[in-house]
């Protein structure tokens, strides 16, 4: 049976490019570039222009100003939990120094992924106090929404800028503003906005961002986390002082070459992408919620630009996630219920939960995501398969 994959938001396949890019890192033997990107010898030496190499590519990339600016992390939880943690922590610091300043307080939004809301539960234990800002139904979180949740001891905001379960794209550069004005800084997870929208880290008004390899055909167990130029930040993981002391660990130099690659080829591709990927979503749209029995989780209009391209995401009455997903996984189909992180929960996704949709029907939410190599055929196969299982 063919299997037919449409759960890239979770992860995607190795791309091409950065397969060919990986090939020569993974032959064994001395001859093989298989350095330490920190040793002096020529060896050493090799893998760290390789290793340099890629950060300029996703400097570029992400929009970043300087190469400088791009930190090689274990993947996109790690570059959350560093920025979360080390912009506070920095921040903390910074105004206790400056005099008459406790506590400390971080805002981020429901609707982010469980690396951004458990990492505010780490800084919750750690002292900071950690507040919540609105979103509307839809996940928009709105500027006058921040507004109002902002304090003059609010440390960072985090906000994500492409919901990974419904879609919905924020207004980053407007929030930014807000928290800036207030003298917090913004972090940004822009993991599922990488390849899919029209993203810089620099149009975000971003102090720090995150990213993650896999998303975009890269491997997994790669992340870049953006830190912008004079970003208070008190590192995280500690040793070696590799990443300029910011993230310390030999680096992963094969894994980060094949990030680069990918990440690249990703944001070259990304109009043509984003074009047919929204032709899918908009057409899965109307032939899905056609059945009285499926509700769209997020109200989409053809061409949306307020929702990504890649992401569709339904409500199906009556049944619940989980037998969806085997049910057509029997057919070939790779599709989630959410967020791969909670698919063994059976609890509704906190994402439904923010934006008040009612429990029953939130179990039933069925996630379907489009990556570089979907077809036409694919969507076919997939509305016939669901025809049936929810017949
Ligand atoms: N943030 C978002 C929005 C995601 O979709 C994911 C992926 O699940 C992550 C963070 C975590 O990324 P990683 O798997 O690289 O740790």
């Amino acid at each position: 049976m063919k299997r037919i994959y449409l759960d890239n938001a979770a992860t995607t396949p190795l791309s091409a490019a950065a397969a060919a890019a990986m090939a020569p890192y993974l032959e064994e033997g001395v001859a093989a570039p298989f350095g330490n990107a920190n040793s002096l010898h020529s060896v050493g030496r090799e893998a760290f222009t390789a290793l340099e190499d890629a950060r300029a590519r996703v400097a570029r990339a992400i929009g970043a100003t300087r190469p400088d600016e791009v930190v090689f992390t274990s993947g996109a939880t790690e570059a959350d939990n560093a920025a979360l943690i080390g912009m506070a922590v920095a921040q903390r610091e910074r105004r206790r120094l400056k005099g008459g300043f406790s506590g400390g307080r971080v805002v981020v939004s429901r609707i982010e992924h469980d690396a951004v809301l458990h990492c505010a539960s780490a800084l919750k234990r750690l002292g900071f106090e950690v507040d919540f800002v609105e979103n509307d139904a839809t996940g928009h979180v709105h500027a006058d929404a921040l507004e109002a949740a902002m304090r003059e001891d609010t440390l960072v905001v985090s906000v994500m800028a492409v919901n990974n379960e419904v879609g919905t794209v924020n207004d980053t550069a407007a929030l930014a503003r807000i928290a800036h004005e207030h003298g917090a800084l913004f972090h940004v997870d822009a993991v599922q906005a990488l390849g899919k929208i029209a993203f810089s880290v620099g149009d975000a008004g971003a102090d720090a961002a995150s990213f993650s390899a896999h998303k975009v055909g890269g491997p997994k167990g790669v992340g870049v986390l953006y830190l912008k130029t004079r970003t208070p930040f008190e590192p995280f993981l500690v040793g070696g002082g590799q990443e300029r002391g910011l993230r310390s660990g030999t680096q992963n130099v094969a894994g980060i070459v094949g990030a680069a690659a990918a990440i690249d080829h990703a944001v070259r591709e990304r109009e043509a992408f984003a074009a047919r990927s929204m032709r899918w979503r908009d057409e899965l749209y109307e032939k899905l919620c056609a059945s009285s029995r499926v509700v769209a989780a997020v109200d989409v209009a053809p061409g949306d630009e307020r929702f990504a391209p890649h992401i569709v995401s339904v409500c199906v009455r009556g049944m619940e996630s989980q037998t969806l997903i085997l049910q057509l996984d029997m057919r070939g189909i790779c599709v989630s219920g959410g967020s791969a992180c909670s698919s063994a929960s059976l609890d509704p996704s906190h994402v439904l939960s923010a934006l008040g949709t009612p429990r029953n029907l939130a179990q039933g939410l069925l996630r379907i995501s489009f990556g570089e190599q979907t077809v036409q055929e694919d969507i076919d196969a997939f509305l016939s398969a669901f025809e049936e299982v929810v017949a």
